[in-house]
């Protein structure tokens, strides 16, 4: 059982609000408490300080506990769906939610009505928070529940693009979004709401739901506690971080805990000021970096692609970036080594660029691992050391008998305080990934070598997961299997992850068996039924989720005897094929 070098920190036992307030930020800026900036819209600059986003989630905390169109909600513990891109509204809107002692679920943006439901219904969602942009997808959502006109639109609040709730500029809104409760509405109640507490053995209640696919299988809400959040903010303070209160550009998307975690919680608490993107674009990216002279981003593996190659960079002063953290998916040496190149020969003799890299799951909160600054140089490609307070194994049997010998990979299992509670109203799921004792199986594999230092190793040893990973989105294969078993034409149907190197990503591809096959016997006739699936596809879900990897006609789904899908068989094949071309 390895455990962190760092030293053992103490943690406290609180509600995530009570936590983020009591923030070792740059406090009193002029003498005047809460005074420095917490968040900036990057579009129109418009800013809130600490002391602003604490008054703002408080009054929409009581808010929404007040007005008449919330009344779906009427319990601590009730559950809000938040269904909105990054934007300025977040902080409040999430905060407020925890300090009203509500759960927050948290969808993708770009989700189809159906992708909506699965989760709105799984959840146990009593409203929902949606940007204006959302509100049709909404809508269609709770048409397809069965839901009426009137009794949708009293389960939803509308985040407008309007931001004059923050001192910014008055934008009309949409015409579809006149006739619902507003944010502004339930800021405009005017008293301020006592945070809920969570001290103590209610820290153990449930916070967030995200949803992962964990290992195998359909998306599941993950239980995260306060505890777990809060645990991390402690974790986190006691890891070396870039050095003082350099801007950060928010753009991880923040329905992902990735987002949640190291965009909306960890610099409010170390008082890093935030500009935040609605999404990533590329030239929006220098842009920004740029114009708010941005110091540090975290990031995914593919924006790396965009700093190697993409003409923007040439075209903006992105020289304040000096410090990168990539997650959420496997990051190549090379690439690293490509982007640094590039800026630095932009940049004067000596000068900084540093790219890191963390790893985690949604199911611990997430990071379990980092690699700090002042170590990526050395060792490029390792996700770095492991965070305090957590226990390490890694195991090479299935039943967690067996650890790896020095140097050797194994699965990851992970101990301590950062492990969620479990899969919400899943015991068999949560049985499935947690021992009796405590022990988290990520299904990823790793080795760790002799200076403590820990590598993925899903790409040489095989991961024990399912998951594909989209640009650090996830991409169940079971979503996508079912989805394929609806199709008239398809009989059966496997999806992998293939590896896209130029875009530093999986690209999800499937492997289907036509319900007829002697229509697809033709070679062209054979394509022709491919390219359509590969279209039929972009009807039903995200575009995230979309068969970049393309569709293959096979005459047989290799299974086990047990009837589970060989995928290893199918990733070999799809080597073959690739490099036939
Ligand atoms: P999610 O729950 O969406 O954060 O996905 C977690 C999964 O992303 C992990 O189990 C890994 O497979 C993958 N992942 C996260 N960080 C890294 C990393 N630094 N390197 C390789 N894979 C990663």
């Amino acid at each position: 059982i390895y455990t962190s070098h760092l030293p053992h920190l103490p943690v406290d036992h609180c509600s995530v609000f009570t936590k983020l307030l009591a923030s070792r930020g740059p406090d009193d800026v002029g003498g005047h408490p809460g005074s420095w900036t917490a968040f900036v819209d990057a579009g129109s600059g418009t800013a809130l300080t600490r002391a602003q986003v604490r008054k703002l989630a408080l009054s929409f905390a009581y808010g929404l506990r007040d007005h008449p169109s919330t009344r779906p909600l009427s319990k601590r513990g009730d559950t809000v769906l938040l269904f909105s891109p990054n934007s300025l509204a977040w902080p409040i809107v999430l905060y407020g939610c925890v300090a009203a002692g509500l759960r927050c679920t948290l969808a993708n943006s770009a989700y189809t009505s159906h992708e909506l439901g699965y989760q709105y219904k799984d959840s146990g969602a009593q409203l929902v928070l949606t940007s204006e942009e959302g509100i049709s997808v909404v809508m269609q959502m709770f048409a397809e529940l069965g839901l009426s006109k009137a009794e949708a639109e009293n389960k939803i609040v509308v985040l407008r693009n309007d931001l004059r709730w923050a001192g910014g500029p008055p934008v009309a809104p949409r015409r579809e979004a006149a006739a619902f409760c507003s944010l502004e509405d339930l800021l405009s109640r005017g008293a301020s709401e006592k945070e809920e507490l969570f001290d103590g053995k209610l820290s153990h209640e449930t916070v967030y739901l995200c949803y992962s696919s964990g290992t195998t299988g359909n998306p599941k809400g993950v239980e995260t506690t306060h505890n777990n959040i809060t645990t991390l903010m402690d974790i986190i303070t006691g890891y070396p971080q870039p050095p003082g209160d350099i801007p950060m550009l928010g753009m991880l998307p923040f329905y992902h805990i990735y987002g949640v975690s190291n965009v909306l919680h960890h610099p409010f608490y170390l008082g890093v000021p935030v500009v935040i993107q609605t999404r990533f674009d590329p030239v929006q990216f220098c842009a920004n970096i740029e114009k708010y002279r941005i110091g540090f981003a975290y990031i995914v593996p593919p924006v790396l692609v965009v700093l190697a190659r993409h003409p923007a960079v040439d075209s903006y002063d992105i020289s304040t970036l000096e410090y990168m953290l990539s997650g959420a998916a496997p990051l190549g040496a090379d690439l690293v080594t490509l982007v640094q190149k590039r800026l630095l020969s932009k940049r004067k003799p000596g000068s900084t660029c540093l790219i890191t890299q963390g790893y985690g799951l949604t199911e611990t909160s997430p990071s379990t691992h980092m690699l700090d600054f002042t170590s990526c140089e050395r060792k490029v490609g390792s996700i770095g050391f492991l965070l305090p307070n957590l226990k390490l194994r890694l195991v090479v049997d299935d039943d967690g008998l067996v650890d790896a010998e020095e140097g050797q990979p194994g699965e990851l299992w992970v101990h301590g305080a950062t492990v969620m509670k479990g899969y919400l109203n899943n015991s068999s799921a949560t049985k499935n990934a947690i021992t009796p004792d405590g022990w988290f199986k990520t299904g990823d594999i790793g080795r760790r070598d002799k200076d403590g230092y820990y590598y993925i190793a899903n790409l040489d040893s095989g991961s024990k997961k399912e998951l594909i990973k989209y640009k650090g989105f996830q991409v169940p294969p079971a979503e996508l299997e079912a989805i394929l078993l609806t199709h008239p034409d398809i009989a059966d149907a496997a999806v992998i992850g293939v590896d896209d190197a130029q875009e530093a990503t999986e690209l999800p591809r499937a492997y289907v068996v036509h319900a007829n096959p002697s229509k697809v016997k033709d070679a062209k006739a054979k394509a022709a039924f491919e390219q359509s699936v590969v279209k039929w596809m972009e009807t039903k879900v995200a575009k995230h989720k979309f068969l970049r990897g393309g569709v293959n006609v096979i005459e047989v789904v290799p299974k086990s005897a047990a009837g589970k899908i060989l995928r290893r068989h199918l990733r070999d094949l799809a080597k073959t094929e690739m490099a036939k071309g």
